[in-house]
């Protein structure tokens, strides 16, 4: 049965720790044995406090909800979710409290394989909001292929963007939040970026922290 973090194991949590129980609980989800969990038990458990130890900035799409890709239960991981993955101020208010304030010791920027926020941006999508979300993918398009909106039609370039997409987030995190980076630079944070495979469900990590 799984148990959810307490405070004393929080405090033991160093990024690498946190990085190896995500990598195992990918690894239980894609071979199909996940947690037995008690999930009345774990409200219970988590009804007074949380000591998470984990935070992601991931898609929105429907077929990639982090806690349960990563095996995890209540009170272990925060999500702040947005259309391809995208940080903005808020993003980056939460993850700030995420870290400062509630103690979490990585925070994962999960991209993943044929996303449609990353194909829109490359097909220079136009939809009222999503026009100026898409936009924040757009310089990791123009990293990759020299153009604004190349097209979607290449499954291979696709997966390029989301690539380079997360590598610009994971950059961004610490360039635009001093608060982030003091926490790196004190080894008490890692930022890593990942990306989620729709068809094998396996997540393969970009060691892009200096804490991998
Ligand atoms: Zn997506």
């Amino acid at each position: 049965m799984s148990k959810v973090p307490t405070k004393i194991d929080q405090g033991a949590a160093t990024p690498r720790t946190v990085l190896a129980r995500l990598e195992a609980g990918n690894a239980r989800f894609v071979a199909g044995g996940v947690s037995d969990r008690d999930w009345a038990a774990e409200v219970a458990a988590t009804a007074s406090g949380q000591f998470p130890l984990a935070a992601f900035v991931s898609c929105i799409d429907s077929r990639v909800p982090p806690e349960i890709v990563f095996d995890l239960g209540l009170g272990e991981a925060f999500a702040a979710r947005t259309a391809g993955n995208v940080v903005d101020d808020d993003v980056l208010g939460s993850l700030e409290f995420a870290a400062a304030i509630a103690g979490v010791k990585v925070i994962v920027v999960l991209g993943h394989t044929a996303c449609g926020a990353v194909k829109g941006a490359c097909d220079g999508a136009e939809l009222e909001h999503l026009t100026g979300l898409l936009a924040k993918i757009t310089p990791a398009v123009q990293d990759v292929t020299g153009e604004t909106a190349p097209g979607s039609g290449d499954p291979e370039l696709v997966t390029k963007v989301v690539g380079r997409h997360v590598e610009r987030m994971v950059v961004e995190l610490t360039d635009r939040s001093e608060t982030l980076r003091a926490l790196v630079d004190q080894q008490r944070l890692a930022v890593v970026g990942a990306i989620y495979d729709l068809e094998s469900a396996t997540v393969t990590w970009m060691g892009s922290s200096p804490n991998r």
